[in-house]
């Protein structure tokens, strides 16, 4: 059923294919996605920047949205006066229909889903500007159910167009490192942004724009920080294995001041890097590098090696093709960049792990020092499934955490219970599932099926492989 629009044509499908089939409501939220998890693209980049490589970029034309940009870019703003606002996209007149949008590139996605079977989707709703319906008839016959979005789908509509607007992003100044007087508070975004000294983020649609880039760094930090909001307290969701496995992680992420000033040379010599291995990594990975320097920025005194693993890992990176040379030093060709302020480090491989694991390229694993990280990963889900069965018992031989989130509920859900049914007694839950204290503010259409929202990250929880020994936290 995969890729039809117009919910009302899809009902009568249906009925057609089943007579008793129940009535689905589609349009509930957390209803099953359609289509296989989507590479998402962050606005309209094409390409990482890192801090070495950020150049000034000229402000007219689609490539000049924010969330590229970077210190150098900013700073070409200021010196030349404030950027070019489109007139039609100003903050107050953010909101066209899909198919007259000013932005060529929302032009483009409204005829994507007018070309979707079986009947063409010409009706626009003129509350969100979004042609989800063959028809005037059938959006009229479905008008209840698109209710339940339609707000939801013309705050997309409108972020989407604030993207493209050429406006100033304020909310993608990002601060520097953590310094150790100043606690974070993590309670949830409002309190993390404060007491990380994000500069001014006071409205709405600039949370929702920042929270979508920032979920991806601070999902991770959330959980492994000592100063984490999951705990193992009443109503906490953290369980006794999880505090194990994450004591065991801190030990390595906040070692003790020694007293020397933390100095590169020092940090090295001290303790070896923190592996975070991101696997079947998509947009997450052309991130633009002062996001994800953002997660190293919570732990001054370590050092942080984040390990991008899929085939779709260098979706929106096309200006670092080609891919290097598979040579006996660099067997699976990875990407490395090492200029990333001194303690952060990112490679990326084009690869499963499953295949680079058991040419044991990465073991041993160590349990105070490696992590993984799974972003939507769609683990349950009937597209992508086959590509974990492989992957999954060697995750849990590592014996060490794997953090796991879900675009929604039903998502989330549906990952849990093909975990349950593949390894059933040989995992460990660590966190509780639920929802992210830290998941995107912004919601996103679904382009292969704009009735389908949802956002980065919704849902977390974690687990690992079983472990049998009686004494694993060294240091309590
Ligand atoms: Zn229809
Ligand atoms: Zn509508």
């Amino acid at each position: 059923m995969a890729g039809y629009t117009c919910v009302q044509c899809l009902q009568v499908l249906r009925q057609g294919a089943r007579a008793s089939a129940p009535q689905s409501r589609l349009l509930s939220l957390t209803r099953r996605r359609a289509m296989p998890p989507l590479i998402r693209s962050f606005g309209t980049q094409n390409k990482p920047l890192s801090p070495s490589e950020a150049k000034p970029k000229h402000v007219h034309g689609q490539s000049c949205c924010a969330p590229k940009a970077t210190p150098a870019q900013r700073s070409v703003h200021t010196e030349t006066g404030p950027s070019i606002i489109r007139p039609a996209m100003r903050p107050t007149n953010l909101f066209h229909s899909f198919t007259n949008s000013p932005a060529q590139d929302i032009r483009r996605r409204a005829e994507s889903y007018q070309r979707k079977p079986p009947a063409h989707s010409h009706f626009e709703c003129p509350d969100c500007g979004i042609p989800v319906y063959c028809s005037e008839g059938h959006w009229m016959d479905d008008f209840e159910a698109h209710l339940e979005i339609c707000d939801t789908l013309r705050q997309i509509n409108e972020d989407d167009h604030d993207l493209h607007s050429g406006r100033f992003f304020h909310e993608f100044d990002y601060p520097g490192p953590q310094d150790d007087n100043f606690v974070i508070n993590m309670s949830n975004w409002d309190t993390y942004l404060y007491t990380r000294e994000f500069s001014a983020i006071n409205d709405d649609r600039s949370m929702r724009q920042v929270t979508r880039m920032l979920t991806y760094p601070q999902t991770i930090g959330s959980v492994l920080h000592e100063l984490s909001p999951y705990s193992v307290r009443s109503n906490g969701r953290l369980t006794p294995e999880g505090l194990k496995s994450m004591s065991a992680l801190r030990y390595s992420l906040h070692p003790p001041k020694s007293g020397e000033s933390t100095d590169m040379k020092g940090l090295r010599v001290k303790a070896p890097p923190v592996r975070i291995f991101i696997l079947g990594a998509r947009a997450e990975s052309s991130l633009p590098r002062d996001v994800w320097l953002q997660l190293q920025y919570m732990y001054p005194r370590a050092l942080l090696h984040l390990i991008f693993i899929g085939p779709e890992s260098m979706a929106n990176r096309d200006a670092e093709f080609p891919l290097p040379e598979r040579t006996p030093e660099n067997p699976f060709g990875g990407i490395v960049e090492d200029r990333l302020g001194g303690q952060m480090k990112i490679t990326t491989y084009v690869d499963y792990f499953h295949t680079m694991n058991k040419a044991q390229y990465f073991g041993p694993f160590d349990p105070y020092l490696d992590c993984f990280m799974l972003f939507h990963p769609g683990l349950g889900h009937p597209a992508s499934s086959h590509e974990w069965e492989e992957t999954l018992p060697q995750l849990l031989e590592t014996k060490v955490p794997i953090l796991c989130t879900g675009y929604t509920q039903w998502d989330m859900e549906r990952d849990i219970k093909w975990v349950g049914e593949k390894c059933a007694g040989e995992f460990d839950v660590l966190l509780e599932p639920g929802e992210n204290i830290f998941r995107s503010l912004r919601w996103d259409l679904n382009d292969q099926d704009p009735h389908d929202i949802s956002c980065g990250n919704w849902g977390l929880w974690a687990f690992r492989g079983k472990r049998y020994e009686a004494s694993f936290v060294k240091d309590e």
